[in-house]
């Protein structure tokens, strides 16, 4: 029996995650969903966010699907035990090394984007993002003391070959699958890191990928054109810090972060970690406003990547197409339904 590991976490999190229950007790029963602490509710019983234990059992399970993490209380926490050290740990430690996010815009929404119909209509990105390297891992890092009185701040942005090619693999074998476009971003002309990115990049693509269109380009230029053309793009494939910015951008083409998941995939059989994209939303939490469809539309992530209930995970896209479709909206999408009503209008399509 596969197992699925929901680790709901803080603010909005256990309130999205159990739509989530809900869903998947109806559409797969034969699921087994275990739960566990995890973010600030972990540092508050067992003081750090990731417990060995849980990170054990993630490791153990065939996908976890997380709900937020992190929030105004944990703040003043220690850096290494605040709830965002936890999530990074956690990626660190199950080796997700591709971070997929896609940015499509649901056609039901795209007339009620804040942004033009006709840039958002159809528009359907997948970012992949590599997401245990660069600098936000690299070494030497830190602030220290310098003669004059000043501190330095620094950090390492590093990237090897494999590191690289395997993001790259994931992103070629995608594009395969849709418009066989990929899209490189990286900034060659002011980076080593960069260039070594464009070379390997290059190098794979003549090796095993020459059927898919291949183009590199600048990131700063990528920001720019995804906010002027943003239909140009299919897959983009980019480093840690250029994908973390990116698709934040590209997110809010889509009208509402309450709509986006992602997947977090390691190598071939190993599990995948699931979140949406949104945080914890201490502003909203507990208040039932939340939206749950990016984390429902995570767990069809997982049924696709990691669970393979291909057939499911079609059901669940095209049950939240339908309300989406019968006018389910909650207040971020402009309407006055409850977390709950939302998956209830969920499962009522399923
Ligand atoms: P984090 O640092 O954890 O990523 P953040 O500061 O980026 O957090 P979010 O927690 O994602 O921000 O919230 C940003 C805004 O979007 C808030 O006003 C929040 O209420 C709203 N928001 C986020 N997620 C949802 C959701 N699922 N449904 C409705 N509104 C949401
Ligand atoms: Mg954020």
């Amino acid at each position: 029996m596969a197992t699925l590991l929901l680790l709901p976490g803080d603010g909005i999190g256990p309130e999205v995650c159990a739509q989530v229950r809900r869903v998947a007790a109806a559409l797969t029963p034969d699921l087994k969903v275990d739960e566990a602490l995890y973010g600030g509710a972990s540092y508050d019983t067992h003081g750090t966010p990731l417990t060995d234990e849980v990170r054990e059992q993630a490791l153990a399970s065939d996908a976890v699907l997380m709900g937020a993490v992190g929030g105004p209380k944990w703040a003043d926490a220690p850096r290494h035990l605040r709830p965002e050290a936890g999530l990074l740990n956690l990626r660190k430690a199950m080796d997700v090394f591709a971070n997929l996010r896609p940015a499509y815009c649901f056609e039901a929404l795209a007339g009620a984007s804040s942004l033009k119909p006709e840039l958002v209509s159809g528009l359907d990105i997948m970012f992949v993002r590599e997401l245990v390297g660069g600098v936000y891992f690299g070494q030497p890092r830190g602030i220290e003391d310098l003669a004059d009185g000043q501190k330095k701040g620094f950090d390492t942005q590093v990237y090897t070959t494999s590191e690289i090619e395997r993001v790259g693999r994931v992103a070629f074998e995608l594009a395969r699958g849709r418009t066989n476009k990929v899209h490189s971003a990286e900034k060659s002309n002011v980076m080593e890191s960069g260039l070594l990115w464009k070379q390997v990049i290059t190098e794979l693509h003549a090796r095993e990928y020459p059927d898919v269109q291949l183009e590199h380009i600048l990131a700063d230029n990528c920001a720019m054109q995804l906010v002027r053309a943003p239909k140009q793009f299919d897959v983009i494939v980019t480093d840690n810090l250029f994908g973390d910015i990116l698709s934040d951008a590209a997110a809010m083409l889509t009208g509402s972060l309450g709509m986006l998941p992602s997947a977090a995939l390691g190598a071939p059989g190993k599990p995948g970690l699931y979140e949406p994209i949104h945080g914890s939303a201490p502003d909203i939490a507990g208040k039932g406003l939340a939206n749950p469809l990016a984390a429902i539309l995570s767990f069809e992530m997982a049924l696709r990547w990691s669970l393979k209930q291909t057939e499911a995970a079609d059901a669940l896209l095209a049950a939240v197409k339908a309300a989406l479709d019968n006018g389910a909206r909650t207040r971020d999408l402009g309407g006055s339904l409850t977390t709950t009503q939302m998956g209830d209008a969920v499962l009522a399509a399923l």
